[in-house]
């Protein structure tokens, strides 16, 4: 990760911890793990990351409410990215919601039927033709 947007960030967000680790996340309620291995050191990523802190949002029952909160943490880094000169790599944004929608997608299918099953508020996934209501 490049030191000197490191230092700005910090300057900028006293209030985060932002701490070299495996791989990017973000652990409510304010710590930042960037990846410091040169290859996926995207500064983009860590702006996501700290586009979770800024959302507020962490919780989530669904895996559409997760999608959301994952795209909302990416529109905050698309805000955050021109005051960095940091490059918004819409590819990049698309390859990671696309692993959240395939996860999703993954989880929809019914392990009896395969038909697309929905989720309820509460969490769990329901088969249209497997459950009676
Ligand atoms: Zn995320
Ligand atoms: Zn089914």
């Amino acid at each position: 990760m490049d030191a000197i947007f490191l230092e700005k960030i910090r300057g900028d967000y006293p209030e985060v911890r932002f701490v070299p680790g495996q791989r990017f996340s973000f652990r409510p309620p304010k710590t930042v793990v960037f990846c410091d291995d040169s290859n996926s050191a995207n500064p983009l990523l860590l702006l996501h990351e700290l586009g979770h802190f800024l959302t507020g949002r962490f919780d989530f029952k669904t895996e559409i409410e997760r999608l959301k909160i994952e795209v909302m943490a990416w529109e905050k880094a698309k805000e955050l990215a021109p005051l960095y000169g940091v490059f918004v790599d819409e590819d990049l944004i698309e390859s990671e919601l696309d692993s959240y929608r395939d996860f999703l997608h993954q989880k929809s299918r019914c392990p009896l039927c395969g038909l697309t099953r929905f989720q309820t508020p509460d969490g769990v996934f329901h088969c249209p033709k497997c459950e009676m209501f």
